[in-house]
């Protein structure tokens, strides 16, 4: 619900992006409520124009916890209690810690922060995938049924949670989680949903592929690039907000996410093949002023598709570089619904003509 209305905040912020409200002023915003993030739990910034009464809301993230050597959070007191065999292997360095399943046959897995007083920092290349699931065969990772991964780790590597079918339960570092590698969490096909992770700043290619329970992406307010492929085949997806700091989104990111209605691709610089192939119920998409380039193939068989909400002008869409075959569909023309172009300054149709939509 609270996704739904940063969509419409975000539309009414595209349509005044010049800074101005429909009341011609720039609003000077204060403070008139507030709520302090925890560890867990996130907070908020509610603030109000002090010349017309506009608001408006801002998340403050949960900060993680902050573990002593002892696994303890010193900030809430909240204790680790980490599962056992599994294999903690030095950094090259010697200085840290990266953390593989071992000898481990638990279904609930929990990871030290602190191993032998040294941190924890990354989840090795296959450290916990089941390689084989797609044969069926059960391995100790594919009955994983709930990771917690805690503050401290800064990456995931390659194929890290690969194939973890019966996984449901994701904890991921609220803070310090930087990098999740290719292919991390392809064919994970019971993971609902994850937690908000405020560092996040790339997704590798393939990374949550064919992770088919997967229903909304959490927030990621620093994610800057996501990888080719990444959410490819996520067929229960219905809406993706990738966060205002996106630059980069790789090609066929969204392929094949038959259910998605709505994206928002933050400041992303250019939409690639196939990102939105065949996802025939994309009825809404969000595109930032900064898009340079949409590849052919890049919409094939949107056939919902109601609007474009662009952060440009309607000039600014025209001169926007766009292969011949970036919308292609094989529905007869005569029944294909019409998408528009919002832009700051006016509505194009699909033929860059001016136009009034109904219910503009
Ligand atoms: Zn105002
Ligand atoms: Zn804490």
């Amino acid at each position: 619900m609270k996704k739904v209305l940063k969509f419409l905040a975000f539309a009414l912020v595209a349509a005044a992006v010049a800074g101005f409200s429909a009341c011609n002023h720039r609003h000077r915003f204060v403070s008139v409520e507030e709520r302090d993030p925890t560890c867990l739990t996130d907070g908020f910034r509610r603030m109000k124009c002090a010349d017309c009464g506009e608001e408006k809301e801002e998340t403050l993230y949960a900060l993680g916890h902050e573990y002593s050597i002892y696994n303890v959070c010193t900030r809430c007191g909240y204790e680790l209690e980490p599962t056992g065999k599994l294999a903690y292997l030095e950094t090259e360095d010697g200085e840290a810690y990266n953390v593989a399943l071992g000898s481990s046959t638990s279904k609930n897995i929990v990871i030290e922060a602190y191993h032998l007083g040294k941190p924890v920092v990354g989840i090795l290349t296959e450290g916990f995938a089941s390689l084989d699931t797609e044969e069926g065969t059960e391995t100790p990772a594919s009955l994983i049924e709930s990771i917690e991964i805690p503050d401290g780790v800064v990456s995931i590597g390659d194929r890290a949670f690969y194939g973890c079918t019966s996984l449901t339960t994701l904890s991921l570092p609220r803070n310090s989680l930087k990098t999740i590698g290719d292919l991390a969490f392809r064919g994970c096909s019971a993971l609902g949903s994850f937690n908000n992770v405020r560092g996040l700043e790339s997704i590798g290619a393939n990374a949550f592929a064919r992770c088919e329970s997967l229903t909304t992406l959490p927030d990621m307010p620093n994610l800057r690039k996501v990888g080719d492929f990444a959410f490819t085949e996520c067929t229960k997806l219905t809406r993706a907000y990738l966060g205002g700091s996106l630059e980069a989104l790789g090609k066929g990111a969204f392929y094949r996410c038959s259910l998605l209605q709505s994206a928002f691709l933050g400041r992303c610089a250019s939409i690639g093949e196939n990102t939105f192939g065949e996802c025939g119920r994309l009825e809404e998409v969000v595109v930032p002023r900064e898009l340079g380039k949409i590849d052919g193939a890049a919409f094939t068989d949107c056939t919902a598709l109601k609007s474009i909400r662009y952060g440009g002008t309607m000039e600014e869409w025209k001169n926007l570089t766009k292969a011949a075959d970036w919308f292609v569909t094989h529905l007869d023309p005569e029944e294909f619904v019409d998408y528009y172009v919002y832009c700051t300054d006016g509505t194009l149709d699909r033929n860059g003509v001016i136009a009034e939509p109904a219910g503009a």
